[in-house]
């Protein structure tokens, strides 16, 4: 079940990577504690199992999804020399992997310049754009909807900017009215637009607010963390498809090849349209390694040291399969969608679950029927644990009740929130696996 390329594939290329360093006199590294290495190893895996089967098609709750084998064995071979993209001295070959991967990423926006690089995660990658809109325009506020990412508040803290929350819609997408109320108000000096909002999948209206951009004048930073490789998605709805067309116009763009780019963990990417934001990050270190006029790395990055390891295996993952729309990295993502789209159709046409709205990617939320929102929660938290007990990982998400009010009137809302079910379809095979899922959630729900 777990993926063995690994083992078959890894020993060829690591002869490849010795011979690059042939012209060294031979020497052995010692490894301390190498006779106990196999027992640690097992220990390892067996406290390792205590897991949610994430690789699995039946874990179909928060968003995990394992990474392609090609990206382990890049990471994996890559720790042998494991370089640090802070600079050139630190990783040259990866340094060069890392820029022309991000361009990969940037290309899909139909961006041909631009400024960016690797980070840890989204969080960092929207902290540094975050921080850059905040250089640029200090004192105004940074703004964002109500779905969007909980970090963005806490980042605003940390960068000390003023912070307002912008009111979704029924269908969790920023309400383009609210956002207008701010800014008629004044003092905006970032919108944060979500492609792909973490709970429940959707993508803020871009054709609108980018007429606000032109009628009030802001900053537009898109987080699509999560949802921006959809771009490459031939199956969007008309709607959601507009809005992804629009995506290249913001000023600041994250997207997390960990999510949804077949990447290990410790793998986010910023991107910046305008390259001469490079000249906020001037600093002076001491210690930096400059024996190179190139503008390296960690010049344009918050962060110092970076794993050239992640970038290898984003690289190599590009390599095999390239972000196109006709390419099979897109077809996965397509799979994704009809997978959500078939669970959300049985749900909607089953009276037995309440449904708020068509997921905009792979995102699918529900809720069992009940008469209040007390006991739909209720009923929520037992049939996840029910689900689990059957095999079958789902998550709950607590989100508001005026999603669910419009399809069901008849619904008494006792609190604005209301505990739901999640399923995050990111793994093609879940197409495969939607009567499966089915069946265990109706046994699930007697
Ligand atoms: C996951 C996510 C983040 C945070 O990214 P991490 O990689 O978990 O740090 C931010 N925004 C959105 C929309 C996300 O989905």
């Amino acid at each position: 079940m777990l993926d063995r390329e690994l083992f078959d594939r890894l020993p060829e290329a690591f002869e490849e990577l010795e011979r690059g360093f042939d012209s060294l006199p031979p020497f052995d590294a010692g490894v301390p504690g190498a006779g106990r290495m196999g027992e640690v190893l097992r220990e390892l895996a067996e406290r390792l199992g205590d897991n949610y089967p994430y690789f699995h098609p039946l874990y179909a709750g928060q968003m995990m999804k394992p990474p392609h084998p090609l990206a382990r064995m890049a990471y994996t071979l890559a720790t042998w020399i494991n370089p640090n993209n802070h600079a050139l001295d630190g990783g040259r070959a990866s340094s060069r992997m890392e820029k022309e991967a991000v361009a990969g990423i940037a290309a899909m926006f139909g961006w041909t310049t631009h400024l960016g690089h690797l980070t840890s995660g989204g969080t960092m990658a929207n902290l540094e754009a975050l921080w850059v809109a905040g250089r640029l325009l200090p004192g105004k506020r940074i703004v964002a909807s109500s779905q969007a990412h909980y970090t963005h508040h806490r980042i605003t803290g940390v960068l000390q900017l003023p912070f307002a929350e912008v009111a979704c819609d029924a269908r969790g997408r920023m309400d383009p009215n609210a956002l207008e109320d701010l800014l008629r108000r004044g003092n905006v000096g970032c919108v944060v637009a979500t492609a792909g909002a973490t709970a429940i999948g959707a993508v803020d209206p871009l054709p609108e607010i980018l007429e606000l951009r032109r009628r009030y004048g802001f900053r537009l930073h898109v987080d699509a963390a999560y949802g921006g490789y959809f771009t490459l998605a031939g199956n969007l709805a008309p709607e959601t498809r507009a809005a992804y067309d629009l995506v290249g116009e913001a000023d600041s763009l994250v997207i997390d090849p960990h999510k949804h780019g077949l990447q290990p963990y410790g793998c986010g990417t910023v991107l910046f349209r305008d390259p001469a934001v490079g000249t906020l990050y001037k600093h002076e270190s001491p210690y930096t390694y400059f024996s190179s006029h190139e503008l390296h790395l960690g010049e344009i990055s918050l962060e110092c040291s970076r794993p050239g390891a992640a970038a290898a295996a984003l690289w190599a993952t590009q390599r095999l399969l390239p972000l196109t729309r006709d390419g099979e990295f897109a077809k996965g993502l397509e799979a994704c969608r009809r997978a959500a789209l078939h669970l959300y159709g049985k749900l909607r046409d089953d009276a037995g679950w309440l449904t708020a709205f068509e997921p905009q990617l792979d995102i699918v939320v529900w809720a069992p029927a009940g008469t209040t929102t007390t006991a739909v929660s209720r009923r929520s938290q037992e049939i996840f644990e029910r689900a689990a007990a059957n095999g079958l990982h789902l998550a709950v998400a607590h989100l508001p009740a005026a999603f669910f009010a419009g399809t069901h009137p008849q619904l008494r809302v006792e609190q604005e929130r209301m505990a739901c079910l999640r399923s995050v379809l990111m793994k093609p095979e879940h197409e495969g696996w939607i009567d499966a899922i089915w069946d265990l959630l109706q046994k699930s729900s007697r």
